[in-house]
C-alpha cells in the first residue's frame, strides 16, 4: 500500500493542529479559503464508509468543535465540506470556509474568488508567511474547545 500520508506524517507536521483519538486536525497548506483544516483519520482507510461507530462519533465531535472554532474565529459566511480522495486516497475530510467578502487577518486580505461557486479550481498560487501560517493555527487552537 502506498500512501504518503501514511508513509511520510512528518511532511505535515507544520500544519498540525490537534490531535484526537482516531482523527486528527491540519491546516489546509492552502490558505486561499482562509482557514481551511482538514480532518484525517490516522489509520489507512480509503472509504468513509468504512470507519466504525467510534471513529465516526468521534468525526462529528471534532466536526462540530472545528466549525465553531472557524465561525469564531474568521466569521465566514458559510462552510463547505468536502470528501473527494482524487490526489490523497487517505481518508480526509475537508472544511472549507466562505466568504462573501475580503477578509483581513494577520495584516493579509484574503479574497474568495469563487464565492457562492464550488470551491475548485481554486488558486494553487496563494501564498503566506510561516508567521501568518502560524497566527491562522493559533487563532483556531484558541477556539477549539
Ligand atoms: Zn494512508
Amino acid at each position: 500500500m502506498v500512501c504518503s500520508m501514511c508513509q511520510s506524517p512528518e511532511e505535515y507536521k507544520k500544519f498540525f493542529i490537534k490531535e484526537y483519538t482516531f482523527w486528527r486536525i491540519e491546516l489546509h497548506s492552502n490558505q486561499c479559503y482562509l482557514g481551511r483544516c482538514l480532518i484525517i483519520l490516522n489509520r489507512h482507510t480509503e472509504n468513509l464508509f468504512d470507519i466504525t461507530t467510534n471513529e465516526k462519533d468521534e468525526l462529528f465531535t471534532i466536526g462540530s468543535i472545528l466549525n465553531n472554532a472557524l465561525l469564531k474565529g474568521f466569521n465566514p459566511n458559510i462552510l463547505n465540506y468536502s470528501s473527494l480522495g482524487n490526489d490523497m486516497r487517505h481518508l480526509h475530510l475537508h472544511i472549507i470556509p466562505r466568504y462573501k467578502n475580503p477578509v483581513t487577518f494577520a495584516d493579509t486580505i484574503f479574497t474568495d474568488e469563487r464565492w457562492g461557486h464550488n470551491p475548485s479550481p481554486y488558486n494553487k498560487n496563494f501564498e503566506i508567511s510561516d508567521e501568518v501560517y502560524n497566527k491562522i493555527i493559533i487563532e483556531i487552537c484558541k477556539n477549539l474547545t
